[in-house]
């Protein structure tokens, strides 16, 4: 790349990929063309205040945390933060647990009064060792056995991803821990915040840059013949990207039911209610945890999984990754495409990870 009088770059989607590769680049001195098909930026970040005026997140609960303080401080440069530390009770049987599993979950779904050690035995009598943990289902049984993994795991997962947990990679049910002390946090990352003015504010910020240019409602489908950029980063779903000619690569997507209860200042105790085994949704989540936002009403949302309409999670399987491992060979082969972020990579990142890999590949182009 190099100054020119078209742009240097070609950025397809303004999520958290897109967008923080564009800046990098910008600051950089490049000129960058950033399009996304849908009419927002901040792809499924995107946050927005209801008809109602309160701030929610279209595309489902996105709560930031991270370890990495350099992806801290970077974001940091768009937006101040609330602290927010997200805690989340799984339903059961029609009462509601502290999880991830910890001790209180053990002492208040089976009637005991065990101390951290107790926990630790519990465990350790219930669980069913694994030699090798491949799939979900390894993990969970492995570490709290059988009947938690019946409650809490298998229904779930069943639901969120229309597959057993033996079907799914270890590294699914992996995110999420089992303690035995009694934090009831979700996260335990060292930088835990909410953006202050949202994530769509912060976006703003990141993209108002004179080398950058915005235009949604921009399919790169319909200009990847006609644009005059050097090169081309693409956040989108990579098989889409070869008209999937190895057929499709399966994208678990979701339809979010949003509600506004007037009058109802609090709708449930925490953030994010799960329930497992009850309904077709998977979880409820109140925004205005979330966001620390005063109003007398809530708004509320809820996630009903399935495999048609947008993309919103890689399904991390064998077969999964087969495929996507061709896709990628074509990907690594392009000289002048740079493939990064969750449907391009296929990867089931966070955001601070979709940050870190967006600013990585960044730095290589501009070393090139
Ligand atoms: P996206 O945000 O999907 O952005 C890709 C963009 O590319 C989209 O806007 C799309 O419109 C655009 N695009 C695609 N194809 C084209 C095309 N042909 N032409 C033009 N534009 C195109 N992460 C967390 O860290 N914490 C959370 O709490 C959290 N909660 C989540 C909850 C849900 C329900 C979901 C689905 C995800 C959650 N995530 C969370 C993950 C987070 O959403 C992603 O890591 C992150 O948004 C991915 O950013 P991205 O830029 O890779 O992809
Ligand atoms: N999971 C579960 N029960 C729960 C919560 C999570 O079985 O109450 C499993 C399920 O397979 C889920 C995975 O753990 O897809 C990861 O959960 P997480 O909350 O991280 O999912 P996300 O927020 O990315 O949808």
């Amino acid at each position: 790349m190099g100054n020119s009088p078209v742009n240097d770059c070609l950025v397809v989607g303004a999520g958290f990929a897109g967008a923080s590769v564009a800046r990098a680049l910008a600051d950089a001195g490049r000129q960058i063309r950033l399009v996304d098909k849908r009419t927002h930026i901040a792809g499924n970040a995107y946050d927005e205040y209801d008809a109602h005026g309160v701030l929610v997140h279209r595309y489902g609960p996105h709560i930031f945390h991270t370890n990495g303080e350099r992806i801290f401080q970077w974001l940091s440069r768009f937006t101040g933060w609330r602290p927010y530390e997200h805690r989340v009770l799984g339903v059961v049987d029609g009462k509601s647990y502290p999880f991830p599993i910890n001790r209180d979950t053990l002492n208040q779904l089976y009637g005991l009064d065990l101390d951290e050690a107790g926990a630790q035995s519990f465990f350790e009598q219930v669980r069913e060792p694994r030699d090798q943990i491949r799939t979900s289902e390894d993990v969970v049984l492995n570490s709290v056995g059988r009947d938690l993994y019946e409650k809490f795991f298998l229904n779930y997962t069943r639901k969120q991803w229309g597959l057993e947990p033996s079907a799914l990679k270890a590294g699914v049910a992996a995110r999420i821990p089992t303690r035995t002390n009694s934090d009831d946090r979700y996260f335990t990352d060292t930088f835990q915040a909410m953006p202050s003015h949202g994530y769509a504010r912060m976006f703003e910020n990141m993209l108002d840059h004179p080398n950058i240019s915005v235009e949604t409602g921009v399919d790169f489908l319909d200009i990847r013949n006609s644009h005059r950029c050097r090169h081309v980063v693409y956040t989108g779903p990579v098989d889409a990207f070869y008209d999937h000619r190895f057929g499709h690569l399966p994208y678990r997507s979701l339809r979010f039911e949003h509600e506004h209860l007037p009058e109802v200042a609090r709708f449930q105790q925490v953030g994010t209610v799960n329930y497992p085994n009850d309904h077709a949704y998977t979880r409820i989540t109140e925004f205005k945890h979330l966001t620390g936002q005063e109003h007398p009403g809530t708004s509320i949302v809820r996630e009903y999984p399935r495999a048609e309409g947008d993309p919103y999670y890689p399904i991390p399987s064998d077969a999964n990754e087969a495929l996507y491992k061709r896709y990628e060979a074509l990907a690594l082969s392009e000289p002048d495409v740079t493939f990064v972020g969750r449907l391009a990579q296929y990867r089931y990142y966070n955001m601070d990870q979709v940050v870190g890999a967006a600013l990585t590949a960044a730095k290589r182009l501009l070393e090139r």
